[in-house]
């Protein structure tokens, strides 16, 4: 059975069933592929939101109600036929596409040690992947800034020149865990006036653990060097970072 076939039976039966909500469910769903590290597309994603629905009318004083007859199972039972016939399904509220290559990453953490594989800025969404292929542009905002780690899921920092420095910070929940990436920062500066340096991070639970990694300053300002020197300037070329 292919994609079509099986989303338009369900269409057909959203339309006999008379089940607006089933019916907007369906032109909502998306379907494309993961880039979600670990998770496999297989034939192919499929994105909706699979719970079953039930027509509601609106009654004064009482506000939404339950229509008699109108609960509809088109999805639970849509998102089954998909598994079982190879398809891989998932919530769509917890995915975002990548303006580049248009595949999905998670925009919720599924454990407590996951990271984002892609970010989100004023000027797009992109994936861990598409990233990739630029690590000098994504290191570009995280070179000495304290605000902004960069995540080692989208950058070989080795492969950059970057060498570890230190390793084992925290700032947490529990006593001692107050290491300050601001201060740090400006320490390393102090001591190895000729080195940039870029935070890595590892979520716990209850805790961020941080690591600081440099390498020999390339010729000329690089772009946080740039902003610092240009100030207002800076922000009037559209060199705005977020710090945050
Ligand atoms: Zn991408």
């Amino acid at each position: 059975m292919t994609l079509n076939y099986i989303l338009n039976a369900a269409r057909r039966d959203a339309e006999r069933k008379g089940s607006k909500k089933t019916t907007s469910r369906l032109e909502e769903l998306q379907c494309g592929e993961y880039c979600e590290p670990g998770y496999d597309s297989k034939r192919g994603l499929v994105l909706a939101n699979w719970n079953d629905t039930h027509e509601t009318t609106w009654i004064k004083g009482q506000g939404y109600v339950r229509v008699a007859g109108g609960e509809c199972t088109v999805m639970g039972r849509l998102e089954r036929i998909l598994d079982k016939a190879g398809f891989s399904t998932d919530w769509s509220d917890e995915y975002t596409s990548c303006d580049d290559c248009g595949k999905y990453f998670r925009t919720s953490g599924d454990c407590w040690d996951w990271k984002q594989y892609g970010e989100s800025t004023e000027h797009g969404t992109i994936c861990g992947n598409c990233l990739k292929g630029d690590p000098e542009g994504y290191l570009a905002t995280r070179i000495d800034n304290p605000h902004n780690a960069a995540n080692t899921a989208m950058v070989d920092l080795a492969a950059q020149g970057f060498e570890l420095v230190a390793d084992g910070f925290a700032n947490g929940l529990h006593p001692g865990m107050n290491d300050n990436p601001v201060k740090l920062l400006e320490h390393y500066r102090a001591i190895m006036p000729q080195q940039e340096f870029v935070f890595t991070y590892k979520p716990s639970q209850f805790y961020v653990e941080f690591d600081i990694w440099a390498r020999t300053k390339p010729e000329g300002l690089n772009y946080m060097q740039m902003e610092l020197a240009n100030g207002a300037a800076g922000k009037a070329m559209g060199l705005e970072y977020a710090l945050a």
